[in-house]
């Protein structure tokens, strides 16, 4: 058997589910160690939408898109076959832990619809539907499970330096009360999206080769439900998409709620960015459907600083700029947090 002894830093989906991964073949849980400076799933608030177990995967809106081309770049690493394998796996965990199972729901549009052809494309895949309401419930028995394997967790302390060549990992106890060091065998970097500048930080350091990416940035759009009910009939996560390619632009939806829909807040490197979720309690139901409309822009130099920059210019104070018709309370989201 394996002695060595792996940390991951960072306990989103990723390290989640690499831990997971591990355990279910046969690893010892005792030689595992997750460090986050987030909150277990017992203790983690509605408002730490990026941090604690799961990441931002646990207060995600738990839809689960069965494609490659949506996302991240997986099969260009491991090839289209493994990386639709890895899939399976995630999308079984999220079951396996589900309190309901049986309520998970799988959209899967098998034609575009000709009412929707002289204006946009619509991409045909599957997507499957865990529920923002779940996720929570979803964490704490995925979390139970992992911690009778005895994988150890380190909460509330933020890694702040990786040592490749000795192999450290140093990390900071969010209230101030130590540092600390580990050694490690094997290391899982999974810091997400709200770990991106720290990423960027050792990328740098460890003069790791970087790729250009295209800048992806948007608008969130909601409406009611009536607007859209014939298109969700056919995808309930519709993904419209649009090419300008003498542009080098592209359009497309993405993330979209229905029938209890709202949008929160979430911070990421000192930004504030608006996302949607959707609760499948009919308790919540408000019959508004909101999505993310996002324009990829390719060809330029810098796209996170570009990024960065124009959000700064699109948003006053550091909040973002919203408008509605009659449907909102003005500057809210439905859950009555300020939105601009
Ligand atoms: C509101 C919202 C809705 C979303 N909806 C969907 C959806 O429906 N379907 C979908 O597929 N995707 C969705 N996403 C995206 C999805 O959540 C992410 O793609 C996914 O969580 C990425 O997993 P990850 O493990 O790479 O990172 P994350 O899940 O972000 O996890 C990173 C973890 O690392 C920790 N961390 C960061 N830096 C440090 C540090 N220095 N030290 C210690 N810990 C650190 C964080 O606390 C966090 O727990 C959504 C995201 C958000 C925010």
């Amino acid at each position: 058997m394996n002695r060595e002894k792996i940390v991951i830093a960072g306990a989103g989906v990723a390290g989640v589910n690499a831990a997971t991964k591990l355990v279910d073949e046969g690893y010892p849980g005792e030689l595992i160690t997750i460090i986050d400076m987030g909150k277990d799933p017992y203790h983690r608030e509605y408002s730490e939408v990026m941090e604690g177990f799961l990441g931002a995967g646990g207060w995600s809106d738990g839809k689960l898109t069965y494609h490659t081309s949506i996302g991240g770049q997986l099969s260009k690493y491991c090839g289209e076959e493994k990386a639709m394998e890895l899939f399976d796996q995630v999308i079984d965990n999220f079951k396996r832990f589900h309190p309901k199972p049986e309520e998970v729901q799988c959209s899967d549009p098998q034609a575009e619809p000709d009412f929707i052809k002289p204006y946009f494309g619509l991409r045909l895949f599957p997507v499957w539907h865990v529920g923002t309401d779940y996720l929570h419930e979803i964490g704490k028995n995925w979390y139970d499970f992992l911690e009778s394997k005895d994988v150890n967790f380190i909460w509330e302390n933020k890694v702040t330096d990786i040592n490749f060549e000795e192999n450290f990992i140093s990390y900071t106890e969010i209230n101030g009360n130590g540092d600390w060091t580990q050694k490690y065998d094997k290391l899982i970097f999974g810091v997400g999206k709200s770990g991106i500048d720290f990423g960027k930080k050792l990328a740098e350091q460890y003069e790791l080769p970087t790729e250009p990416k295209a800048v992806q940035i948007g608008v969130r759009f909601e409406a009611p439900q009536e607007h859209f009910q014939k298109l969700i009939d056919i995808s309930y996560d519709f993904k419209l998409y649009r090419k300008f390619d003498d542009k080098g632009v592209s359009l497309r939806s993405f993330c979209t709620n229905n029938n209890a829909a709202y949008v929160a807040a979430e911070h990421t490197y000192g930004d504030v960015s608006y996302n949607g979720h959707a609760k499948k309690d009919e308790a919540f139901r408000n019959n508004m459907t909101n999505f993310g409309i996002l324009m990829e822009i390719k060809s330029i130099d810098k796209p996170f600083d570009w990024s960065r920059e124009a959000v700064k210019k699109l948003q006053v104070d550091g909040v973002g700029t919203y408008f509605s018709p009659s449907q909102r309370v003005p500057s809210k989201t439905s859950e009555g947090d300020y939105v601009g």
